[in-house]
């Protein structure tokens, strides 16, 4: 493909050939520029990053194993430059590439996510500082004062530092700097800012290692070095799996290789931040969205040249270019998290595992509750399951009962003012405090309350924009969707009606929670802790530190705070709904709630004092809840497993969902009509829909649904490209592929 308008080409010599090379944009391919051998010497090999125009623009792109156009080159625009920078690693381009085909996405679209850090691409800024003259401390013409004197003395270690630095340092002012720069006593030094990455040579030894942990860290280790394969450690919380694979890593830094771990939600693993320095005495890089950009770029650069040896970060961390990698770690591989949902939709733990067999280096997944995906592949003995079937230190498994709401419903706390906490409930957190440990309220629902109405008119307020209720966020004082972001000012009149004092919040979350603990244990310290109160990994940082050092008592979270964290002081768990995620038609409802209700449970109880977990619920009988009451998780594995292949779902199947969206209903409805009449027959295909998404307003959009089923050898993205390629999509309709689906919404 060429780009268009090439007016402004170097006219081509002898001496010049023509490159494809591929955007960063959703283009259909590689474009072709004409490469000048005198300006920029020999033709690139792919992957070399280079400058080149597009329209008005500039930009920087990959230089691609594609086909060149046929187009004459004296049409073809010029390769501007090339940027200064290693290649893109081959294994990175062919990842690139096979995603791309994967999710059915533009590969200039992936590779957006590769050169994600525009700013690596450019040379890094230099900053002007000074340190020491060449030739000792001589300040020449000037008058030794007791100001100078100062400055020299901390400028005696030659180090580079700003003027202002330094004028701070010394305790004198920027003049007095400047007049010993002026006198030559001090130099001008320009650098670059990078910090230095810890090069891992000195490795200290890990803990002593249990005889389970010690096997499957023998076993990881002879995997390093060793090409790909896919291992699974398997073990309840506290088993270890962190400690086992942090020898994985040391192995492969002995080997001189780069690691990479992928953690759902960096931003919330200060912990595990302090564990990995309290392990190798240095901290790793890290990759997640709370980076600024000078750190981003930095670490981008870093990471392609080969400085950093261990990287962790979140999803998006899968797409750097490591020159060298040698390992990659997904730490509970299980979280939904790793689904990316917007922009290039994909799955990165299943394109970890690709990345891994394009890199030919091994993978480790680890969780306490592994998916039923992943379980099913260690069955076939695809990946090969590692198991630690005991809490470190021989704590145990905390006891897990149900309490059935129906018989004891939660008192109210005052007229009009309904409780959420059943009585079992109540005594058992009064007897944790009373006994000075840490209790944990749980409940999965950010905001006070999920939907608020009139009692008067019975007004319901809903988003405008979206099918969903504005929840009630108190703290803030405002309305918002959780779909959408709209937030308003909680009124006080109904907008319906005008009625005063007539709107009640309805159903509980964490900030109503945290209420009703505050009226009941009013001595008690509290803290809540959701994605609203938690921002950013230092905010996060601090929270989780008052608990570890006891000056919480009581805390009141959403999820959150069921990930990997560790507090000794907490004995007790108190689920509010362990109902809420079995509703609804997600085929994965009863394995998450299994995995969430696990996870949390896992906090109960690290240590030398035993956990207890209270369960409320409404359906004492459901199979997740009894298989959780009685700690029967293969039970629960086995009856989930043989559901999805009586049902032919995944992993069994493969799904597809192709979401129809327009600004009007009738647009999203004639799109899906026609869609509906070139659907792909065949006998082994199922394809559900057109039906109105659960969400059938999104962000204003009208949404519209189709499921495909396929079986697991069937070429599903021909068949979706082919049926796909028959409808013309006019205007502001969107047809967008979901391969694999985690969300049914
Ligand atoms: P998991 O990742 O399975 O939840 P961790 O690796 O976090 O388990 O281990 C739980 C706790 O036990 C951590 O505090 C860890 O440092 C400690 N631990 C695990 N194994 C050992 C060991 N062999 N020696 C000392 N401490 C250990
Ligand atoms: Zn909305």
């Amino acid at each position: 493909m060429s780009p268009p308008a090439a007016n402004d080409s170097d006219a081509p010599g002898a001496a010049s050939a023509v490159v494809p090379v591929l955007l960063p944009l959703p283009l259909g391919g590689a474009y072709s520029y004409v490469w000048s051998e005198e300006r920029l010497g020999t033709a690139p090999e792919p992957g070399r990053l280079v400058r080149v125009p597009l329209g008005q623009r500039s930009l920087v792109g990959a230089v691609w194993e594609a086909e060149v156009d046929p187009v004459p080159p004296g049409r073809l625009r010029a390769v501007e430059a090339v940027v200064p920078l290693p290649p893109l690693p081959p294994a990175l381009r062919r990842l690139v590439d096979w995603v791309a085909a994967y999710v059915m996405a533009p590969p200039g679209a992936v590779l957006r996510m590769v050169l994600a850090s525009p700013g690596a691409l450019e040379p890094e800024p230099l900053r002007q500082g000074v340190r020491l003259a060449e030739g000792g401390t001589g300040s020449g013409a000037l008058r030794p004062t007791a100001a100078r004197g100062r400055v020299l003395t901390v400028a005696a270690d030659g180090l580079a530092r700003t003027p202002v630095d330094l004028a701070r340092e010394a305790g004198v002012s920027p003049s007095v700097v400047a007049g010993l720069i002026e006198a030559g006593a001090l130099e001008r030094v320009a650098w670059s800012e990078g910090r230095d990455h810890p090069a891992f040579t000195n490795l200290p030894s890990g803990p002593t290692l249990s005889r389970d942990q010690e096997a499957v860290a023998h076993a990881l280790c002879d995997s390093v070095g060793a090409g790909f394969g896919v291992s699974l450690i398997d073990g309840v919380t506290g088993s270890g799996k962190t400690e086992v694979y942090f020898e994985a890593i040391a192995e492969a830094l002995r080997r001189g290789r780069q690691c990479l771990v992928l953690l759902p939600e960096i931003a919330l693993s200060a912990q595990w931040l302090e564990r990995f320095e309290a392990r190798f005495g240095e901290a790793p890089a890290q990759w997640h969205s709370d980076l600024g950009p000078k750190q981003r770029r930095r670490t981008w650069r870093a990471v392609a040249e080969g400085r950093v040896r261990v990287l962790v970060g979140a999803r998006s961390a899968l797409f750097l270019p490591f020159p060298d990698l040698g390992l990659i770690v997904v730490d509970e591989e299980h979280d939904g998290a790793f689904k990316q949902e917007e922009g290039t939709v994909y799955q990165a733990r299943d394109m970890a595992v690709v990345r891994g067999q394009l890199e030919a280096v091994p993978v480790v997944l680890a969780s306490a509750t592994p998916s039923i995906e992943t379980l099913v592949n260690c069955r076939l003995h695809r990946y090969r399951r590692l198991h630690l079937p005991e809490r470190h230190g021989g704590a145990t498994l905390p006891r897990v009962e149900l309490v059935d709401l129906r018989r004891d419903p939660p008192p109210p706390l005052a007229p009009r003012e309904p409780g959420w906490l059943s009585p079992p409930l109540r005594e058992a957190v009064r007897a944790t405090l009373d006994a000075g440990e840490q209790a944990l309220l749980f409940l999965n629902r950010r905001g006070f309350a999920p939907l608020t109405l009139c009692r008067t008119c019975g007004h319901r307020f809903q988003c405008p924009n979206c099918t969903a209720w504005l929840v009630e966020h108190r703290l803030a004082g405002r309305l918002q969707c959780h779909h959408c972001g709209l937030a308003m000012p909680l009124p006080k009149t109904c907008p319906g009606c005008g009625d005063t004092d007539s709107l009640v919040p309805c159903g509980p979350g964490v900030e109503r929670l945290a209420a009703e603990a505050a009226a009941l244990f009013p001595d008690a310290r509290r803290i809540l802790l959701s994605s609203d109160s938690l921002r950013g990994p230092l905010a996060a940082a601090a929270l989780l530190e008052q608990v570890r050092t006891r000056e919480v008592d009581l805390l009141i979270g959403t999820q959150v705070v069921a990930k990997g964290h560790h507090f000794p002081w907490l004995t007790l768990v108190g689920v509010v709904d362990a109902d809420l995620g079995l509703e609804g038609g997600d085929l994965r409802a009863a394995e998450r709630t299994f995995q969430l209700l696990s996870q949390v449970a896992g906090r109960a109880g690290r240590e030398d004092r035993p956990g207890r977990v209270l369960l409320q619920t409404r359906s004492p009988d459901h199979p997740v809840l009894l298989a959780l009451a009685e700690g029967d998780r293969e039970g629960f594995i086995e009856a989930e497993i043989d559901a999805r292949r009586r049902g032919f779902l995944p992993p069994f199947a493969r799904l597809a969902a192709i979401i129809v969206s327009a600004e009007s209903a009738e647009a999203a409805d004639g799109l899906a009509a026609a869609l509906s009449r070139c659907a792909p027959r065949a006998r082994e295909l199922v394809v559900l829909g057109p039906a109105p998404a659960p969400l059938a307003i999104l962000r204003g959009r009208h949404r519209r649904r189709f499921l495909v089923k396929a079986p697991r050898s069937w070429p599903l993205q021909r068949t979706l490209s082919d049926w796909l390629s028959q409808v013309a999509v006019r205007g502001s309709a969107r047809v967008s592929v979901d391969i694999d689906p985690y969300s049914f919404l």
